[in-house]
């Protein structure tokens, strides 16, 4: 391996100027090097001729030079060279613009392999601007050739020499990773020949064969990295065993709603980890509006009735301030001192909650990434909550434990996941699902229309406004590069506050404006003193306000399918009936069916495995969203087939063997380390 670390600028051909170019591409060490995977090929292996290939498609010839170049001259600035050529099937010429320096390559009677696309002009067959090779070592014609990804300076070729000089002089000290007997049963490529192959592949098969080895290989790193994690928090960690709290069910009976079945059923498995002197690590799935945020109060409730602290996180300064207002409202009568802490704060009210917290006057803390920061200590953190946890990383969630003695840490969130995804996405929690809705909810009536229906649009949100609703209008977020045909919120703002909707009161809320102000908005959408409420997806997560039961999306093409669900979900919370209205700009068919998608499920689950059909993987959702290291070459989606027999065989190896001692896992073991670096060594093996 030693070799293999060493330092890329060492590799014959590269030096510092090009090592701190390749820096650029993250690749530091040989080892990166070989891992640095094409982006995509392009195959030339294909040999056709000049006559038999369809016009417009590229093709590799093998030809004979007939006659002398000749360059041509159009234009000012504009010269073509024509070189005259027959192959098996007939007569053709090699064509190129502005390259006439290349006319002195040729000779008649030559015999040369070309690749390029074929045009006929007239009569004429033609191959414009072809690549040429003269000797077979140039290994340019008659190849599948890599495509890498480039930074400024690097060119493809050069990333192509640079690699073959290292595969040349390294690939020998390459050592297998894969115990033997995983790679006889899935007849995987062995390690050395499937990193030669994914550079520079003799044949498609071979592709195909190298990628899927080194999937496999990636796969299982992921997965048996993330078993690791998991096992640590529960075999080394030790947690804290609460107190039984017999308060817990008149705070029960209390409540203004009888629990779910569902919600008793999860929060059961809760108070089994609570009851356990071993540290909870638990994941609350549940679909928008399902109640997970009184699960959050209840395991909150135990802890500081236990004599712990409580912590709670949410992704936004909105929902962090939500969740404060109803759970100190909740908390009120019990005699539970709760705070809020977030950015917005002035210093002097934040260094005051810092001080409480550390001295242990403050039972419950809520708030963003604020409660996260270095300063903030703790004085017996006894449960971590955080809430959507789809923004939040292993990581994060990695430094909050560290914040106490090993506190409970539970997860909520409603992103929908089908279940074999979530033993990776996460891989080191134990989940919980509540599947059903609290009763009496209304279906949300969800309609999809063209910006046709505008005015009819606008006419029913007036007749709701004045039956005493509220509405959203939500606008997607705009990149810079393509605003011009889509709505962006602030102009929506200004022209509906001043035309149709003139004698109401429209807010403004989106994610430049500061955290005060976007506390203000809501706090008067939340009062009623607005009737609409123009913003970007930031109310994506968590708003809760009942008495709003319209909303209305422009430009619904634009979004996932999981994060409409999500944002239909900020209606139908209170007792009227609730519509959401999706104005599609979308003409393409796929827009039209993500749309009725919508229209006809409300399962979070449903919605989400539709999406990730038609929109096809990588789209969906990235694996960064998750905190979960990148990956080279796996994908999550696509790659699904194998990830099953991955996870089969790190459940088998998990069993024999849970901190990969034995030498057979020696290669595995500093894969593992190597991708999960990021999260600090402590975490992982060792
Ligand atoms: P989410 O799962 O999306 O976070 P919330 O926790 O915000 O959902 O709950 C949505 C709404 O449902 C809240 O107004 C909450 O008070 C209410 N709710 C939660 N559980 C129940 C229940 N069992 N019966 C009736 N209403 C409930
Ligand atoms: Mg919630």
């Amino acid at each position: 391996m030693d070799n293999l670390s060493m330092n890329i600028q060492y590799v014959k051909g590269v030096g510092p100027k090009r090592a701190s170019r390749l820096n650029k591409l993250n690749i530091k060490t040989i080892y990166d090097l070989l891992y640095f995977f094409p982006r995509e090929y392009e195959d030339r292996s294909q040999f056709n001729t000049i006559l038999n290939t369809p016009i417009g498609e590229k093709a590799s010839l093998d030809i004979e030079i007939v006659g002398p170049s000749k360059v041509l001259r159009p234009r000012r600035n504009m010269s073509i060279l024509k070189v005259p050529f027959k192959d098996s099937s007939g007569y053709g010429y090699l064509v190129w613009f502005n390259q006439e320096y290349l006319k002195d390559n040729f000779n008649i009677g030559e015999k040369l392999k070309v690749n390029g696309k074929i045009n006929k002009i007239g009569m004429e067959y033609q191959v414009m601007n072809p690549v040429f090779e003269k000797n077979s070592t140039d290994n340019k014609v008659g190849r599948i050739l890599p495509i890498y990804p480039l930074t400024k300076g690097l060119s493809n070729n050069e990333v192509i020499k640079i690699m073959k000089s290292a595969l040349n002089h390294y690939l020998e000290y390459v050592e297998e990773s894969l115990p033997r007997d995983i790679i006889e049963k899935y007849k995987l490529m062995e390690k050395v020949n499937a990193i030669k192959n994914i550079h520079f592949p003799s044949n498609k098969e071979n592709l195909l064969d190298a990628k899927r080895r080194l999937i496999f290989e990636e796969l299982l790193v992921l997965q048996l990295g993330l078993f690791i994690i998991k096992n640590k928090s529960y075999l080394n960690n030790k947690g804290i065993k609460f107190e039984s709290v017999g308060e817990i069910d008149e705070f029960i009976k209390a409540l203004p709603f009888t629990l779910t079945q569902s919600q008793k059923n999860v929060f059961k498995e809760i108070q089994d980890d609570m009851d356990r002197p071993i540290q909870m690590n638990r994941l609350v799935q549940g679909d928008v509006g399902s109640g997970k945020t009184i699960i959050a109060a209840l395991a909150m409730f135990r802890c500081v009735k236990s004599g712990y602290q409580a912590a709670m996180m949410a992704p936004t300064e909105i929902l962090a301030t939500q969740h404060y207002e109803s759970l100190s409202k909740l908390f009120s009568k019990w005699n539970i001192n709760c705070k809020l802490l977030t950015g917005s704060l002035t210093q002097k009210k934040k260094t005051e909650i810092l001080q409480k917290l550390k001295d242990g006057d403050i039972d419950i803390i809520i708030g963003t990434h604020a409660i996260i920061q270095e300063n903030i200590e703790f004085y017996n953190l006894g449960l971590a909550i955080t809430d959507e946890q789809h923004r939040f990383g292993v990581k994060q969630r990695a430094i909050l434990n560290q914040k106490g003695n090993n506190p409970d840490m539970l997860v909520m969130t409603a992103t929908p996941i089908p279940r074999t995804l979530a033993l990776i996405l996460y891989g080191d929690l134990d989940i919980s699902i509540i599947d059903e809705l609290p009763p009496g909810r209304k279906e949300i009536e969800t309609y999809a229309v063209g910006p046709e229906m505008i005015d009819r649009i606008n006419k029913f949100i007036e007749k709701q406004i004045l039956e005493g609703r509220q509405a959203y209008i939500v606008c997607p977020l705009i990149e810079d590069s393509e605003s011009i045909s889509l709505n962006s919120a602030e102009e929506l703002y200004t022209i509906l506050s001043n035309t149709t909707f003139k004698n109401f009161n429209v807010g403004l809320l989106h994610g430049k404006m500061n955290p005060k102000e976007k506390d203000e908005i809501m706090e008067k959408f939340k009062e009623h003193k607005l009737d609409i409420l123009v913003s970007t997806t930031v109310i994506e997560v968590g708003v809760n306000v009942p008495n709003s039961n319209i909303m209305v999306v422009y430009n619904a093409e634009r979004f996932g399918l999981a994060q409409l669900h999500q944002l239909r979900g900020r209606v139908g919370r209170g007792e009227y009936q609730s519509y959401c209205i999706l104005l599609n700009y979308g003409k393409n068919k796929i827009a039209r069916e993500r749309m009725r998608i919508l229209q006809s499920s409300s399962d979070g689950f449903v919605i989400s495995e539709k999406d990730l059909e038609l929109r096809g993987p990588g789209e969906f959702f990235g694996t960064k969203q998750h905190g979960l290291p990148e990956l080279k070459i796996a994908n999550l989606f696509s790659d699904i087939t194998i990830l099953k027999l991955v996870q089969k065989e790190a459940l088998k190896i998990m069993d024999m063997d849970k901190n990969l001692q034995s030498s057979k896992y020696k290669v595995l073991r500093s894969q593992i380390l190597d991708m999960f670096k990021n999260l600090g060594d402590d975490l992982i093996l060792n």
